[in-house]
């Protein structure tokens, strides 16, 4: 098949070209990829991929949509079916999956990470990796949901969820984590305030329902939040960025708030500052992923046409190279998606 594949790490050493068809061991599904999305995890993955056991040379992607080729009778597959990918190829038989909780199964392997992923014309995965597609979306939308979706999903509304009456910091709206939790804030009708360096991104995040936008290039975020909620500080931090916006994070916190954190593109080892989280009682939540009943929480909104995914570009599969280019270096305003022919 084709495929984007890493050689080695570092930007020139994703190649596009043949690639071996996956096999479809019992219990695997077999689909026909149509689109797939980009995550940041393709850099991470690309650049340095430190902690994360897969031998190159691999396929990258987290994400996919495409249609069922080949599954087992009992798998509630049927060959045609539209379906999306879940990217927690979890066992389904270890304690935590049988509590539910796939991202933290004892044999996990996430798709595009700990073995192939999605940027190729046929994907293999355990059945249960693959729901089907809401009415409501159409390929490179079914592609941009899953992993940053989910990731948005459980930070809202899995740890201390997000309320009507509450108020939210997300920084750096340009990227699909951010814009996800935007989308879902201005959804149960919260007041959502983001930062980006980008004028025009602001501008855009407003008209999704942010109700004001922070340049963090001329501004010092967290007075500006102070500004905005007359000296409070918000009730909730959306925080995926790290290092760069952590002490922004916890200056900006309410009494009693709490920050959820999910990524660290800018740095993992900000200062701490223990003081101010014992002593205004914060609460700091770590998050990653979803389980999969969070997963089918979040395809019911997009069933109902409550919440759909924003897309920032569609590149075909011979531009993938553009595409991982072009979110290096944070132009984008949500998912970016690869067209696979
Ligand atoms: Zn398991």
């Amino acid at each position: 098949m084709k495929a984007v594949v890493l050689e080695r790490r570092g930007a020139d050493g994703v190649r596009i070209g043949d690639f071996p068809d996956p096999a479809r061991p019992p219990g695997n599904a077999v689909i026909r990829v149509r689109a797939a999305a980009l995550n940041h995890a393709d850099l991470y993955m690309r650049d340095d991929g430190r902690g994360i056991t897969h031998e190159l040379p691999m396929v990258l992607g987290l994400d996919a949509a495409g249609e069922v080729v080949e599954a087992d009778p009992d798998s509630g597959l049927t060959p045609g079916q539209r379906v999306m990918s879940y990217p927690m190829e979890f066992c389904g038989t270890c304690p935590q999956c049988q509590a539910g909780e796939q991202p933290w199964c004892e044999n996990l392997r996430i798709i595009g990470e700990q073995r192939h992923g999605t940027y190729g014309e046929y994907l293999s995965a355990k059945a249960g990796c693959f729901l089907p597609v809401p009415d409501t979306l159409d390929w490179h939308q079914a592609a941009a949901l899953p992993a940053a979706y989910m990731t948005a999903w459980r930070m809202m509304f899995g740890k201390a969820p997000l309320l009507p009456h509450e108020t939210v910091l997300i920084h750096g709206v340009g990227g699909g984590v951010a814009l996800a939790c935007l989308q879902m804030a201005a959804m149960v009708g919260a007041r959502a305030i983001v930062t980006s360096g980008s004028a025009d991104k602001l501008a855009r995040a407003e008209e999704l329902g942010a109700v004001a936008g922070i340049d963090y290039r001329d501004n010092t975020v967290w007075k500006a939040v102070m500004d905005l909620t007359q000296g409070r500080g918000v009730d909730m931090v959306i925080d995926n960025v790290g290092a760069a916006t952590w002490g922004d994070s916890l200056r900006a916190a309410a009494w009693g708030g709490r920050i959820v954190t999910c990524g660290t593109t800018s740095g993992a080892q900000p200062p701490a500052d223990l003081q101010r989280v014992f002593v205004r009682q914060l609460r700091i939540f770590g998050s990653t992923a979803a389980n999969l009943a969070e997963y089918r929480a979040l395809l019911r909104t997009v069933a109902e046409g409550r919440l759909l995914p924003v897309i920032d570009s569609v590149h075909p599969m011979d531009g993938a190279l553009e595409a991982l280019a072009r979110m290096a270096k944070a132009e984008q305003f949500g998912k970016i998606v690869l067209d696979i022919p």
